[in-house]
């Protein structure tokens, strides 16, 4: 087993980064592993890898480890590509994830069917203590949803529709098969067996 840390506070992450690496023989370590709680990095990038590669290096430097971490953008056509990077600040600072799909479906309740097209882009970035950079990311095609359903825990899941279904009433498994970070995630395993 590879350990690998990752580099987020977020438990839906660390559990989708699990079911798709930990089966490969890459072992997910978490600050709450380790006993420690990191401070935020502060995200100023100015794009997807940007911030990603931030995480990673800061999770780097703090563990000592090989380290992980990934950012998402929502990118809604209706909205000019809003919020885009933003998505997880788009109804202001210190914003909750059900602030951010109030404020979607808000800004969404005049589009119709067939106009309520967007994307998750998922970057992955991952940081070895030799300085070795990797950087990979994945897409998601959807539409948003003109209501909320299903399991509220995970950012704009109970309002994003993907072929398999809402991303929060599906399972893990076609959730994985599919997302954004599932494909990033997929792209990432086959990346790093070079490095290691
Ligand atoms: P970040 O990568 O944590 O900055 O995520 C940006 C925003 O997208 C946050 O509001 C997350 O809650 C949300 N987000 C990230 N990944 C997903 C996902 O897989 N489903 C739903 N929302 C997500």
């Amino acid at each position: 087993m590879t350990d690998l840390f990752i580099s987020t506070k977020n438990i839906h992450k660390v559990k989708e980064f699990k079911r798709i690496l930990e089966p490969l023989g890459i072992n997910i370590i978490t600050e709450t592993d380790l006993g420690r709680d990191l401070p935020d990095v502060v995200e100023d990038g100015e794009t997807l890898q940007e911030n990603s590669l931030l995480k990673a290096r800061a999770g780097c430097k703090e563990t000592g480890m090989i380290s992980v971490a990934d950012d998402t953008g929502l990118f809604v056509k209706a909205l000019g590509g809003e919020p885009g990077i933003f998505a997880a600040r788009y109804a202001g600072e210190g914003c909750t994830p059900a602030d951010n799909r109030k404020k979607m479906l808000e800004a969404m309740k005049d589009v119709p069917d067939g106009e309520r097209d967007a994307y998750f882009e998922c970057t992955i970035a991952c940081v070895f203590p030799d300085g070795r950079e990797i950087c990979v990311a994945g897409r998601c095609d959807g539409f948003i949803s003109k209501d909320e359903i299903g399991d509220l825990a995970f950012g704009y899941d109970a309002i994003f529709e993907c072929e398999k279904g809402r991303f929060s009433v599906i399972s893990g498994d076609d959730k994985d098969s599919v997302s954004h970070r599932g494909r990033a995630l997929r792209a990432f395993a086959a990346e790093i067996t070079k490095y290691l």
